[in-house]
Formats: C-alpha cells, structure tokens, sequence
C-alpha cells in the first residue's frame, strides 16, 4: 500500500521526480540524488516496507527481481566486472534516512572495507 508521507512512495507513483533507470510491477530503480561513487543507483520495493527489518518469506519473488535488476543495471553500467557494492541499511543505526525498503547499488570506484 502506497503511504503518502513516504518519499520513495512519491517517486515510485513519479509525484517527486527522479532519474528512474527500470521499473516494473515490483521494482523501481532510480539515480541517487547525492552519489556516493560514480554509479549509485537505489532499488526500491514498489510496495512500501520500511526495512529488511521486516521482510519475510512472502517478499522472496521481490527480492529475487530485485537482485536481478541489480546484476542487469551493474553490466548495463559497466560496474559488473569491475565490481560493485549492493546493500541495504536498516535502522537509524545502521544510516537508514528512508524508511522505504531500499538497496544501493553503488560502484565505478574502489570500494572500502569494513563500511563505517
Ligand atoms: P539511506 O541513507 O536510507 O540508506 O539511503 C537513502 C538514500 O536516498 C540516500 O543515499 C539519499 O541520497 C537518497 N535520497 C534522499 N532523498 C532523495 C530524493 O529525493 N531523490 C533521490 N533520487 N534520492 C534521494
Ligand atoms: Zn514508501
């Protein structure tokens, strides 16, 4: 259910714009408005869930489009030999802003390891 207060919510019913790459009946993917590397693109839920914190085995036809688009956007980008990161923060502690589920694909640069 689309929640109205939500902004990932706003971008994927296109009320707030953004640089959408793919959408679909389950996924929208869109350019982060502040890239943190070169290629940093989000992948969010078309439905609203606020995090991986509350994903179930009911999301799993979702999730497996998902990291499919991911692998997709990553050869179409050109990130997939060279490597990318794929991840999602959930919670405030872990640096979640949007509460709407959402994975950055992010690479084009040497990533470091552990993240902060
Ligand atoms: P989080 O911090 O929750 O893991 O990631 C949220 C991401 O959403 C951040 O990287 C932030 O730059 C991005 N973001 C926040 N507001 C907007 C927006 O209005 N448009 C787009 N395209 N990205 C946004
Ligand atoms: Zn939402």
């Amino acid at each position: 259910m689309a929640n109205e207060d939500c902004l990932f919510c706003r971008i994927a019913a296109l009320e707030v714009p953004a640089d959408i790459v793919f959408e679909d009946d389950l996924i929208v993917a869109f350019r982060d408005i502040s890239p943190k590397a070169p290629v940093h693109i989000l992948l969010i839920s078309r439905e609203h869930i606020t995090s991986a914190a509350s994903l179930t085995d009911a999301n799993g036809p979702m999730l497996g489009r998902l990291f499919a688009v991911a692998a997709q956007l990553a050869r179409d980008e050109n990130i997939a030999r060279s490597g990318f990161r794929l991840t999602t923060n959930s919670g405030a502690g872990a640096g979640q802003s949007v509460n709407h589920l959402h994975f950055h694909l992010m690479g084009g640069r040497q990533m470091g390891w552990p993240p902060g």
